[in-house]
């Protein structure tokens, strides 16, 4: 898919360099913005433990990505593009709404088979 956006990595004049995260779309409501989340494990060396942390990052989200919220996602940093953004969606790794689709599918056969299973019983009875 094409897109006239030129914050986009692949079809714009953006240049991807720097860090490179993968996370979770928490937010996709902005126009052509998501609000990634990464969950993080920070050391505490008072207790030599690990504690679970959050970091959320606002990231552009080109036409031709179309991230959207559930998808997991990869982000990469770049120039500054507005007052929050500093990185772009390269990649999507996982689509929130194929997964569901999966989920869906797989309950619906295994109610099928449990009334199959009950039909046989009351069959044979
Ligand atoms: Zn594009």
């Amino acid at each position: 898919m094409q897109c006239n956006d030129p914050k986009c990595p692949k079809h714009g004049s953006l240049k991807v360099r720097g860090n490179v995260f993968t996370g979770v779309v928490k937010s996709a409501k902005p126009a052509k913005t998501v609000i990634v989340e990464r969950i993080l494990t920070k050391y505490v060396p008072k207790y030599e433990r690990y504690k679970k942390t959050r970091s959320k990052i606002a990231a552009h989200n080109p036409e031709c990505m179309a991230a959207k919220e559930g998808d997991t996602i990869e982000i990469g940093e770049t120039r500054k593009l507005s007052k929050t953004k500093s990185f772009v969606v390269i990649k999507i790794k996982k689509r929130a709404v194929e997964e569901e689709k999966v989920a869906e599918k797989i309950k619906k056969d295994e109610e099928e088979k449990v009334k199959k299973k009950q039909g046989a019983k009351n069959a044979g009875d």
